[in-house]
C-alpha cells in the first residue's frame, strides 16, 4: 500500500485509547504508561525490515538501511506531559512510521539512503523539569552532573527512575554515536499556538527555534503600614514591578515575532494591610534573532531601573536560564517550502519561528542540517486534553511531510 495518512490518524487514536484517560494523554517519560506506549510502537515496527534499538540515553531508533550509509533522520517523541494532548510528539512519530512503510515498499526494502526513525526520550521534561533530555544526550549537550540528582514530586531521583527503565545516566555520552552518518533531520509537529488557524493556513515551514532569556527580577522598596503611610511617602515595589509588566508589551511589540512574558509575581509581606516592600517577578523573552533578543533584554533592564527610580525603589536581576536562537538549515527550509506548496497548491508557504523548544533544536546544534514543519492547532491549545487538529489537516501534514522526506532523500543522493 502507498502512503496512507488515514492510518496515521487511526494509529494516533489507538495510542490515545491505550495510554490516555478522561484527563488526556498520560505518557510521561520514565513511567509505566510511557513504556507501554513504546512497547506498542515496537509492535508496529515488527513487520518492517528495520534494525531497532534504544541508545544510551533511552532514545528509540528504527533504522531502514539504504544503498548509502548517509542517513535521513525523522524524529518525534512519544512522551507527553501529564493530562496532555493526543498529538504533541506522537503525530511526528506515527507520521515517520507511515513514511518508513511507504519508502520500504517503494524501494523494496533498500532506499537510496538510510532512513532512521527516532523517538526521543523525555522531550517534555514533565517529571524532572529537564526538557529535551534524550536529544541533548544525542547532541552532546547533556548536563548529567546537574540533572542526575533532580527529584520528582514524590522524591524519586532522576538517575534512579532512568535506571528502572534500563538507562544509566553515566553512559549518556555514548548516545552521541548515533550522530554517525546523520546527514539531515526532519520533524513534523503541531504548532501549539493560534497563528496558523488565524491565518487560515494548514501548514508552515519552521524557520528555527527562538532564543530565550529568562530572568528573576526583584524590586526592593519599604514595607509600611497601609493606613499610616501617605501616598507620597511610599516606596512601593509592586508599583515599580507593575509598570514593568506593562512596559514589556511595548518592548516586544517593536518586533513582529518577539514575545515577552512576566509569568510570576510574588509580593512580600503579601498582606492586605502593608505596602509591598519586596516584589519578586520573572521575565521570559524570546525571539529568533539574537540581536533582537539582546535589545529586548537591555530595554527591559533599563525600563526596570527607570521605574525603580520613579518609585524610590531599587532593582536587581539574576539570570535563570538562557538559550541562543537556533536557525534551521537554508537548503532544508527550501525543501520544506516546496513540499508544502506542492501538497497544498498554495503559491507561497508560510514561514514562522517556533516559540516552544523542540528536539530539532538540539539536532541542529549538533551541526546536522535540520528543518521542521508545523501543522495548524485548533484554538492554539496544547499540553492539554483539548489539544486538537482537524483530521483533514493531519492527513495533509502526513502527505506534505512525506513529500519533504522524498525531497531530502533526493538531496542526499
Ligand atoms: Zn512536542
Amino acid at each position: 500500500m502507498p502512503l496512507d495518512p488515514k492510518r496515521t490518524t487511526a494509529e494516533l487514536k489507538e495510542l490515545r485509547a491505550l495510554t490516555g484517560d478522561a484527563n488526556g494523554a498520560q505518557r510521561v517519560a520514565w513511567t509505566d504508561t510511557w513504556l507501554k506506549a513504546r512497547e506498542w510502537f515496537a509492535g508496529k515496527l515488527a513487520g518492517l525490515p528495520v534494525e531497532h534499538h534504544y541508545d544510551a540515553a533511552g532514545n528509540n531508533w528504527a533504522t531502514l538501511p539504504g544503498a548509502s550509509e548517509k542517513a535521513l533522520l525523522i524524529g518525534g517523541h512519544l512522551d507527553s506531559v501529564p493530562n496532555g494532548g493526543w498529538l504533541d510528539g506522537a503525530l511526528n512519530v506515527l507520521a515517520a512510521l507511515e513514511i518508513i512503510r511507504r519508502i520500504n515498499e517503494e524501494f523494496h526494502g533498500r532506499p537510496p539512503v538510510t532512513i532512521r526513525l527516532v523517538d526521543w526520550a523525555d522531550e517534555e521534561g514533565a517529571r524532572f523539569g529537564r526538557s529535551l533530555l534524550g536529544s541533548s544526550a544525542f547532541a552532546g549537550t547533556a548536563t548529567v552532573a546537574a540533572d542526575r540528582l533532580r527529584t520528582d514530586r514524590d522524591g524519586v531521583r532522576m538517575d534512579e527512575a532512568l535506571r528502572r527503565c534500563g538507562v544509566e545516566m553515566d553512559r549518556f555520552p555514548e548516545a552521541t554515536r548515533e550522530q554517525k552518518n546523520a546527514a539531515a533531520y526532519i520533524e513534523l509537529h503541531i504548532e501549539q499556538g493560534p497563528v496558523l488557524e488565524r491565518m487560515n493556513v494548514p501548514l508552515a515551514v519552521v524557520l528555527g527555534t527562538k532564543g530565550v532569556e529568562r530572568h528573576a527580577i526583584t524590586f526592593h522598596g519599604q514595607e509600611a503600614h497601609s493606613g499610616s503611610t501617605p501616598m507620597n511617602a511610599r516606596r512601593d515595589s509592586l508599583a515599580a514591578c507593575a509598570k514593568l509588566a506593562l512596559e514589556i508589551r511595548a518592548i516586544a511589540g517593536k518586533h513582529p515575532d518577539a514575545v515577552c512574558t512576566m509569568g510570576s509575581v510574588k509580593t512580600f509581606p503579601g498582606i492586605v494591610t502593608a505596602v509591598v516592600g519586596r516584589c519578586e517577578a520573572t521575565l521570559d523573552q524570546r525571539d529568533l534573532d539574537a540581536q533582537v533578543l539582546a535589545t529586548m533584554f537591555r530595554e527591559a533592564r533599563e525600563a526596570s531601573e527607570r521605574f525603580a527610580r520613579e518609585e524610590r525603589c531599587t532593582v536587581e536581576w539574576s539570570r535563570i536560564w538562557q538559550i541562543e536562537p537556533i536557525a534551521f538549515d537554508a537548503k532544508m527550509l527550501d525543501l520544506c517550502d516546496e513540499a508544502i506548496r506542492e501538497v497544498t497548491g498554495a503559491a507561497k508557504a508560510h514561514r514562522m519561528p517556533s516559540g516552544p523548544l523542540h528536539d530539532a533544536a538540539e539536532v541542529s546544534r549538533a551541526g546536522i542540517p535540520t528543518v521542521m514543519m508545523f501543522v495548524q492547532s485548533l484554538g492554539g491549545i496544547s499540553h492539554n486534553k483539548i489539544e486538537d487538529t482537524r483530521e483533514e489537516h493531519l492527513e495533509l501534514a502526513v502527505r506534505a511531510f512525506d513529500r519533504l522526506a522524498s525531497k531530502a532523500i533526493a538531496h542526499l543522493t
